[in-house]
């Protein structure tokens, strides 16, 4: 390799531009800041995937199929018989295989801003055309701007989160209705935060044929095993299954996540204690005077707050980590969001942020 060779010359400039999905460390923290389930799971159930991780087959590669583990998921979630499923490797990976499938040369992938930053990202890296369409002030979607934008640009696959990260919010389901009525191309609701909003899409596969649905399990307690599905049709689901990569889903997650779901109680337990706590928070932030509360059905709050910057940096000093949406979005001014935590750390949080507003820290 000659030793002038720069990586300007050879990667390509829209991925030079990027800016890297941040994680930043959080050893020692109070963790609020990636819509992770507090709760581990219980002691009888731990005890369970170790004797099931001692004795997998870790020599061989993974069942590529992976069809217990569909089997079990098509249970728990009661996903009907005529649809079928594809797996990834955390739901990150489905949007990457299903915008790697539609992109032809000017085709477009659409979503809302704000939204779900992957959704962007992705389009750069698989190169094919992204348009954002604005929320409204509310976050609500601008139904006339959104049919205008898919008469403009004809996406080939719009990508809405239900509820929407980072905002929360659940979008008029007639709108959606008709967005997906007016599009020439498929329509993928994302319902990561399934587990928490009491709403969804799932009933509507059997009346669009350009529907797809994704889950994950990351939100319910299992972001550790990266697993997601998309369910849809199999004239779909078939074609989608071509750029799947054939052990992406490793032993591990097949073995685990199939044993978790035969407690899904335990899931839903957690899922409903992280609701109620949801509850306590927005109350309590609806208290506090300069805060304005955006209402969630997800496991996380969004809330508008002056100084945004300095409030996140100082939660960050004592150690509380939550995300500083403030500058990522004309919409997101001031905006900073919370996960919920276990009671202990949202009192924590709690506690410091009325200290930090009052002064007294
Ligand atoms: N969709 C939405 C709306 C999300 O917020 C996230 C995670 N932040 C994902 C998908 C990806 O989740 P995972 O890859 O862990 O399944």
């Amino acid at each position: 390799m000659p030793n002038s060779l720069q990586p300007e010359q050879i990667i390509r400039p829209e991925i030079l531009a990027l800016t890297a999905y941040h994680v930043p460390p959080a050893a020692g923290m109070i963790k609020l800041d990636a819509m992770e389930n507090p709760y581990p799971l219980p002691s009888e159930l731990q005890e369970e995937i170790a004797q099931v991780a001692a004795s997998a087959p870790i020599n061989r590669y993974p069942d590529a199929s992976a069809a217990p583990l569909k089997a079990s998921l098509r249970k728990a979630l009661a996903i009907s018989s005529e649809m079928d499923i594809l797996l990834g490797n955390g739901s990150d990976e489905i949007i990457q295989m299903i915008a790697m499938a539609v992109a032809k040369p000017d085709a477009v992938l659409m979503s809302v801003e704000p939204a779900f930053v992957m959704f962007r990202m992705i389009a750069t890296f698989v190169n094919i055309q992204y348009v954002g369409v604005p929320l409204q002030q509310d976050f609500s979607l601008d139904e006339e701007v959104m049919l205008a934008a898919i008469e403009k640009h004809r996406p080939a696959v719009i990508f809405l989160a239900y509820p929407n990260n980072p905002t929360g919010n659940l979008f008029d389901a007639a709108t959606v209705l008709r967005i997906i009525e007016a599009s020439a191309g498929l329509v993928v609701i994302d319902e990561a935060y399934n587990a928490f909003a009491d709403a969804s899409f799932k009933d509507k596969l059997n009346d669009y044929p350009n529907l797809l649905l994704m889950r994950t399990l990351s939100k319910s307690g299992l972001a550790g095993l990266r697993l997601g599905l998309l369910i849809g049709r199999s004239a779909w689901i078939k074609q989608l299954e071509k750029v799947r990569l054939p052990y992406n889903i490793s032993i591990m997650t097949q073995l685990i996540a199939e044993k978790v779901l035969h407690h899904t109680g335990v899931l839903a337990e957690q899922a409903e204690a992280i609701k109620s706590e949801r509850t306590k928070m927005s109350a309590f932030l609806g208290t506090m005077p300069d805060i304005e509360v955006y209402p969630s059905k997800a496991n996380f709050i969004l809330f508008r707050i002056p100084a945004a910057g300095e409030i996140f940096q100082a939660l960050k000093q004592r150690k509380i980590l939550i995300k500083n949406l403030d500058g990522t979005h004309p919409l997101l001014k001031g905006c900073l969001r919370v996960t919920i935590g276990t009671p202990d750390e949202n009192t924590q949080f709690c506690n410091t942020l009325h200290a930090l507003l009052t002064e007294t820290v």
